[in-house]
């Protein structure tokens, strides 16, 4: 073997670099992959869970494709310590492990106690922000909730995870609600000043659910009452018969507690030719843990990207090659602005080797004209390939 390369992470940037890592190195290379989860569950998408249009069935992929076609190892397990001096991961049930180069793409984690009296709640107000239990728990209170209740979704500050998502909830919501409870409500409430991604056309498309769907900008959380589900603004405060609060959030807590260069406090700052963590030699980070480059979202389609580029760099620092001076990464997100009509917004971003950052490629991507059925057909084989591409 070349190398043995461990990847903390099995979602959509980790899955994604130990498939091509294999693949590139024409199994070359040991690849260990460690996953707490036994299977992976797909955010993108999980709204139309929450609004009763899949199932989780739907959005759950196993990770045998990885390990009988591509030979990757996998331990399912939390990783609790990572030693970059003695280039060590250590687990909860399988001991500790040696590598030559660690990835990690732990994706998010909430920022604790950043919403007064919210933290060990979540039970009874959900976040949904990752798919899995919570997923099911949220569907659960918007099918128990009677007509006329009010849905409040609360939208932290950006940068965070996927900026059309909480948009596109809402949408998916409300079109559960016209149909199922007419007279409720669905209460956007967004820390920030203005709807962060599609702009103009998740306004026209809030506008169509009439008074079903009121957004208010520049309402940041505070706290929360967990027994009156009252949501604590700076000015007001709104009482809620479903609470589902997006809170704050920063880099996976593996990677802070790693050490790794921070910005903000919160996401890793790395070199985008190699993914390397600064000043950190032998680790790689991908996906929503990192600070954004200029423009570049936290999705999966970008994380899928980011894996590609740190499979290249780590095969090319293994040989002792240079790595490709120019990576070029590109994204698309689709938003459900009901159960079958989408939008789409889509970027391209070349390295420059001044800014040593991506930048994005000017006149390159765009958005849609309208939404439309035919990008809804789009929207889940976009889903289906990149599951297919990490997973198969
Ligand atoms: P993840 O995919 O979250 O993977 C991180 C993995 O690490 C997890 O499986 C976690 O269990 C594991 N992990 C973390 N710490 C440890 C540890 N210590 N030990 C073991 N395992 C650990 N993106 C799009 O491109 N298109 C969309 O349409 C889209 N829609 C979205 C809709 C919603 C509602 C949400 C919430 C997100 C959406 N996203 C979308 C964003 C996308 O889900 C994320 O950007 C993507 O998951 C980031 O990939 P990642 O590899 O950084 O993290």
């Amino acid at each position: 073997s070349r190398g043995h390369v461990v990847i903390v992470g099995g979602g959509y940037g980790g899955a994604t670099t130990a498939k091509y890592l294999r693949m590139w190195s024409k199994g070359t290379v040991d690849v260990t992959l460690i996953e707490r989860n036994p299977a992976f569950i797909s955010c993108p998408i999980s709204n139309l869970v929450i609004g009763g249009i899949k199932q989780m069935e739907d959005i759950t992929v196993g990770y045998d494709g990885l390990k009988s076609k591509w030979g990757v190892r996998l331990i399912t397990d939390e990783v609790t310590a990572v030693d970059t001096a003695k280039r060590t991961v250590a687990t909860a049930r399988n001991g500790t492990l040696d590598y030559d180069r660690l990835v990690l793409s732990p994706g998010i984690d909430f920022i604790p106690d950043a919403v007064a009296g919210l933290d060990g709640n979540q039970e009874r107000i959900p976040h949904a922000w990752k798919a899995g239990p919570q997923t099911v728990l949220l569907r659960r209170q918007l099918q128990d909730m009677a007509d006329g209740g009010v849905f409040a979704l609360h939208v932290p500050k950006a940068p965070y995870r996927c900026p059309p998502g909480p948009y596109e909830r809402a949408c998916v919501v409300a079109d559960y609600l016209r149909r199922a409870k007419p007279r409720s409500k669905v209460l956007v409430l967004d820390a920030n000043a203005e709807i962060q991604s599609k702009k103009a056309l998740f306004t026209k498309a809030f506008e169509s659910y009439g008074s079903l769907i009121e957004y208010v900008p520049n309402s940041e959380l505070r706290g929360v009452d967990v027994a009156t589900l009252t949501a604590e603004l700076e000015f007001d405060s709104v009482k809620a018969d479903v609470l589902n609060v997006i809170p704050p959030m920063r880099a996976g807590s593996i990677a802070i507690e790693a050490g790794l260069p921070l910005i903000n406090g919160r996401w890793v700052d790395i070199d985008w030719l190699t993914m390397g963590a600064k000043g950190v030699p032998g680790v790689h980070v991908l996906g929503d843990a990192l600070f954004p480059a200029p423009t570049m979202p936290k999705s999966g389609h970008m994380a899928n990207q980011h894996g590609k580029v740190a499979a290249a760099a780590i095969l090319n620092l293994f040989e002792g090659i240079a790595p490709n001076p120019a990576p070029v990464v590109m994204n698309t997100c689709y938003s459900f602005v009901d159960g079958t009509n989408v939008i789409h917004v889509a970027s391209v971003h070349q390295y420059d080797a001044e800014k040593r950052q991506p930048m994005p490629v000017q006149g390159a991507g765009g958005v849609s004209a309208a939404a439309s059925e035919i990008e809804g057909k789009a929207a889940l084989a976009w889903a289906r390939n990149i599951w297919a591409d990490m997973l198969a």
